[in-house]
């Protein structure tokens, strides 16, 4: 069992009161929010929740029959840097599917810039289907998107593919984002979730709700910061759209689970015309917030031209994000 104590509690007060009803508890984790999360090492008697929910400072309970304790104890916000995500109006997560060379991601991160998007993606190890596919640039586009992030004062999330490049993303990242490849890679999960940093979980095209939580579980037993949950679209037999956005599974899990939650309409579509009516219906159910992939020469992508989509045609999304007719 896992018991949340908000921020302004005091934590030897909560403890000593936990222990006169029999539990005693593991010394305090602060989450990056304030909260502090106390586990439930053993406990002389049946304590029944009522009598530790009525201890002054516990905020949430999670259950010892969950099997996602941590991912139940996280709570729907997740820190990225200074910023949070989750807390007040939802996020734009912006930029190429790739990083193709110093320039490209410079000029896209200043125009992401220009129209207030504070996080910036791009792939430098690429998944992609096929081994003869541009594979992305590797090493070197990580420092290429650090110093476009960093002249343009923004949060770099970008792809590890492998246990072999965790350090090397974490020492350009803010958030290491999981690609849907990957979800049920447990060691890459383990791996990356020892590098204490945020994590973007994007969702297998195939997992289960619980499989994806699970794959959550994984990176904050680990020792993740947090972990925002993307959804991308999952397998389907329709072949109109590339995959079928899971809006049931976005608003499952932001307004249920209380989880910081991601829609990444690019993937799910594969079509950029319909990347703006879906990030607008991703923010209807209750995303936190959503991630785009753009282009400035949308055709001349290296790879996911057909989704690439254009700066300019942000401008109902941003209206969206703030508040405007999400
Ligand atoms: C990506 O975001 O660059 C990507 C490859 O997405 P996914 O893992 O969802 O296919
Ligand atoms: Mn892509």
């Amino acid at each position: 069992m896992i018991i949340t104590v908000s921020r302004a509690a005091d934590l030897g007060q909560v403890r000593k009161a936990l222990a006169g009803i029999g539990l005693w508890v593991s010394p305090p984790e602060r989450r990056e929010d304030g909260e502090a999360l106390l586990v439930v090492q053993s406990s002389s008697t049946q304590v029944d929740v009522e009598q530790i929910r009525a201890v002054q400072g516990v905020v949430s309970i999670s259950r010892p029959d969950s099997t996602h304790p941590r991912v139940d104890a996280q709570g729907p916000v997740a820190q990225v840097g200074k910023n949070s995500i989750g807390r007040e109006a939802p996020v734009l997560i912006a930029g190429p599917c790739s990083v193709e060379s110093r320039e490209q991601i410079l000029r896209i991160a200043t125009t992401l810039r220009e129209r207030g998007v504070l996080y910036l993606r791009g792939g430098a190890f690429k998944p992609r289907s096929s081994p003869y596919a541009f594979q992305g640039k590797g090493s070197e586009a990580l420092g290429w998107m650090r110093d476009a992030a960093d002249a343009c004062g923004q949060s770099v999330i970008t792809e590890v593919l492998s246990e072999h490049d965790v350090a090397a993303v974490a020492e350009h990242a803010d958030v290491l984002q999981i690609g849907s490849r990957n979800m049920h890679n447990y060691a890459l999960l383990k791996s990356v979730g020892k590098t204490s940093r945020p994590v973007l979980l994007k969702r297998s095209m195939s997992a289960t709700v619980e499989e994806w939580l699970l794959a959550g579980e994984y990176l904050l037993s680990s020792g993740a910061g947090s972990v925002m949950f993307c959804e991308r679209g999952v397998r389907t037999f329709d072949e109109s759209t590339r995959n079928l956005l899971d809006l049931g599974a976005v608003a499952l899990l932001s307004h249920v689970h209380k989880l910081p939650v991601i829609v990444d309409p690019s993937h799910a579509t594969g079509r950029r015309d319909l990347i703006v009516p879906l990030a607008r219906a991703a923010l209807a159910a209750g995303a936190a917030g959503v991630m785009i992939e753009v282009h400035d020469k949308p055709e001349q992508a290296e790879s996911d031209a057909p989704q690439a989509l254009h700066p300019d045609a942000l401008g109902p999304v941003l209206q969206a994000l703030r508040g405007g007719d999400a």
